[in-house]
């Protein structure tokens, strides 16, 4: 199912709607207008107009949120990461980008450019607005005054939200960058996501207990504490395992003892093959060309009275992907999980020196860190 639709390009980057957040839109544009205090409408001509200044408000601060992330993929951009999409979700915008770059001075400019840009427009509208209700005081309430207003103070409250020190927030990686200019990048990322943790660990028992006497429980805080607790988990796991399998080149883990098979060999065969070399996966080779790949899930897909009348050709993978032999494990790691795969088939020059799977790098990984 499609969750996401492309409305246009700005940089050079798709720019995307998720579904949650068309879903979201008329549900804000109602909170907004439902909300009597900010419009004051009563009778029933100014009701549509209550409902159209809501819209706008929810567009508006949508196109904010877009622009906090056209501010990181702009300094992204310089710096050369390669930006697939940005999305609009449910509660704000993710870019989808390459790795972010291991430069602590790059990574922070990167991460502040969003809250940076949130308390400019923030800013911005607080001050018109209070230049315009200053010089005419019944335009603040009621009206399309009152939209600036509003969009000034969520902008603010947004750039505050992303500035707080714990992964995935833009504070977390702004606090990655510090810590990095003084240790490895590793030691760095776990010293942030272990903060992150912490943090994410007060919020939640501040949402139970909220603070006596003054602020109520609130369960918004204990589900932001479990965003920012598996963010900054994640964080540290990805950038661990990466930073260990970088230095792993792809000839010391794969297996080099490959069996191919030929397209037209029949699933009943290639079963019977499949228990005498206890391989998962098989490059299908016709003469010296290299045809596709076949796997056990693919083999499994066909019922044991069909296995004698379908062919190698019928089930196999024919988009093979392939890694080159001095690449890094990273690299082949990358390749698995974009494309979902089990395995990669690694080659040197043109013909194949090995299969590299994922158990291969589980593996490797269990070993290394030891
Ligand atoms: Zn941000």
């Amino acid at each position: 199912m499609k969750v996401s639709f492309q409305i246009g390009k700005i940089m050079g980057i798709p720019i995307k709607l998720h579904i949650t957040f068309l879903l979201i839109l008329p549900v804000f544009a109602l909170i907004f207008a439902s909300n009597p205090a900010p419009y004051g409408f009563s009778n029933v001509s100014e009701v549509s107009t209550r409902y159209i200044l809501a819209f706008a408000t929810t567009i508006l601060l949508f196109s904010s949120i877009l622009l906090h992330e056209i501010g990181h993929s702009y300094f992204a951009k310089k710096y050369g990461v390669k930006i697939d999409s940005i999305t609009l979700l449910l509660f704000g915008g993710v870019a989808s980008m390459e790795e972010i770059p291991r430069n602590p001075a790059q990574e922070a400019k990167m991460a502040i450019a969003g809250p940076m840009v949130s308390f400019t427009i923030g800013t911005m509208c607080l001050l018109f607005n209070g230049v315009i209700s200053g010089l005419q005081p019944s335009f603040s309430d009621g009206n399309i005054f009152h939209v600036i207003w509003l969009l000034g103070y969520i902008n603010l409250i947004v750039g505050v939200f992303n500035l707080l020190p714990a992964f995935p927030m833009d504070g977390g990686r702004i606090l990655r960058a510090w810590f990095a200019t003084s240790m490895s990048y590793v030691k760095a990322t776990q010293k942030a996501a272990y903060i992150g943790k912490m943090f994410a660990f007060m919020m939640g028992i501040f949402g139970i207990v909220g603070v006596p006497g003054l602020i109520y429980p609130n369960p918004w805080f204990i589900l932001i504490a479990f965003f920012i607790y598996i963010g900054a988990s994640e964080e540290a796991r990805t950038t661990t395992v990466s930073v260990i399998l970088e230095k792993v080149p792809v000839q010391k883990v794969m297996s080099s003892d490959i069996v191919s098979v030929q397209p037209s060999m029949t699933i009943d065969e290639l079963s019977k093959l499949m228990f005498e070399k206890k391989h998962m996966g098989y490059p299908v080779i016709e003469g010296n060309n290299l045809k596709g790949i076949v796997t056990f899930t693919d083999m499994h897909t066909i019922p044991q009275q069909e296995r004698a009348n379908v062919l190698v050709s019928d089930v196999m993978t024919r988009d093979v992907a392939t890694i080159p032999i001095d690449a890094d494990a990273s690299e082949a790691l990358k390749l698995i999980s974009t494309r979902n795969i089990g395995r990669v088939l690694v080659t040197d020059n043109n013909s194949i020196a090995g299969i590299l799977s994922r158990t291969d790098l589980v593996r490797a990984l269990q070993l290394l860190s030891e």
